[in-house]
């Protein structure tokens, strides 16, 4: 069940939980076969315990048959850096709902969404958010803590073995701002490209964008996608949305997005919340078009998904329309997204907060 959250902490300070000893998952094979050197055995089984780790998907290492059996009755003690699963919650679009446990108690969300040639995990980043977005539940929530590596790493696990098929794709868009735990995301994403599997070309971080990193992931050199939560065609309307925009302007975070552009070479996705009569509307196309004109960059319109907390409105489908096309007629590349799920509240820590509270009788519960 979902703890009541206190509130946010200033927005810098994102500590880290010290844990001790380090887990095991979310290691390199060069480092799990240093750690089997150093417990006096051969090198060979250092690609063991990494195929037990991330292919098996062990929880504890007395489980690795082919280890002896002597070594073995020493190692239950070993942290390997599973989560323990919560709740979960199938739609019934097939999208399935995780709340995941960690290891001091505290419980996240993670969303496995199948299509007929993907599954995609939207991963979360931090315990709560800091960010205090406007239309988030997340943010209503409040702050917690970043996630450790593994802690990302074992959400994707969790999702491939629930499904029993492999993770194609992934997205930084759970709870959490990636970029305000830059560290950990980026070991995480390592991880899951060389350990897991998984293309960086089919992981897209999303930020809400905060001064300079942007242009420090940009040194990171990976292969993700970059998308930016915009949601405003002016500054004035960002910063009613989205509090961060007040310290770092939309004019700030564009320059930082073209400098990402040019040095990197990949184009930027750009998220834009649709709340019916407050940023729907075709002169906000127009004046997001202005912005984006030369920028390599494709926009995605995310018709909001209703929290309880406050009372925008999704737009008609019609509004809907007349947005895309006042960007098309611009040049702008655009998509739609609909969110999965929605019936049974899908949207970014909704299924958390809906636990914290009542039933709710469109949840089908496993
Ligand atoms: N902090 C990051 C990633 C988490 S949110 C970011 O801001 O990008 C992932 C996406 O879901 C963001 O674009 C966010 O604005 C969007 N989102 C949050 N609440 C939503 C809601 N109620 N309806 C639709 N999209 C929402």
């Amino acid at each position: 069940m979902g703890k009541s959250l206190p509130l946010p902490p200033a927005m810098t300070a994102a500590p880290d939980l010290p844990l001790s000893p380090v887990p095991l998952l979310g290691q390199s094979l060069p480092a799990l076969t240093d750690w089997v050197l150093a417990q006096g055995q051969p090198r060979y089984r250092g690609q063991q315990l990494h195929q037990w780790l991330y292919t098996r998907g062990v929880r504890s290492l007395p489980e690795i048959t082919v280890f002896p059996k002597g070594w073995r009755q020493t190692l239950g003690e070993v942290a390997v850096g599973r989560s323990t699963l919560h709740h979960r919650t199938v739609a019934r679009d097939g999208t399935v709902k995780y709340l995941l446990q960690l290891q001091d108690g505290e419980i996240i969300e993670t969303v496995g969404i199948p299509s007929p040639r993907r599954l995609t995990v939207c991963v979360s980043s931090q315990v709560g958010c800091p960010m205090a977005c406007d239309f988030c539940a997340t943010g209503k929530g409040g702050f917690r803590r970043n996630l450790q590596c593994h802690e990302i790493v074992d959400q994707v696990l969790t999702v491939q073995e629930d499904f029993g098929q492999r993770v194609s794709h992934i997205v930084f868009m759970g709870m959490g701002e990636p970029l305000l735990n830059s560290d950990n995301v980026v070991a995480a994403i390592h991880c899951l490209n060389q350990d897991v599997g998984i293309s960086q070309r089919s992981m897209t971080l999303s930020t809400v964008g905060l001064p300079g990193r942007i242009a420090k992931l940009a040194e990171a050199h990976l292969q993700v996608t970059l998308a930016v939560s915009l949601h405003a065609s002016n500054q004035a309307q960002r910063q009613s949305l989205v509090p961060s925009a007040k310290t770092y302007p939309l004019a700030a975070l564009l320059a930082e997005c073209r400098a990402y552009v040019q040095q990197t070479g990949r184009r930027v996705s750009f998220e834009y919340i649709l709340l019916a009569g407050v940023n729907d509307q075709p002169h906000h196309a127009q004046e997001l078009a202005q912005h984006l004109r030369g920028l390599q960059s494709h926009v995605n319109l995310i018709p909001y998904n209703p929290i309880a907390e406050v009372d925008y409105q999704r737009p008609t489908g019609a509004s809907i329309a007349a947005f895309v096309a006042a960007l098309e007629e611009r040049h702008i590349a655009v998509t739609v997204r609909y969110s999965r799920g929605l019936e049974e509240n899908a949207a970014c820590g909704q299924l958390r907060a809906s636990r914290a509270t009542a039933s709710d009788p469109a949840l089908v519960v496993n």
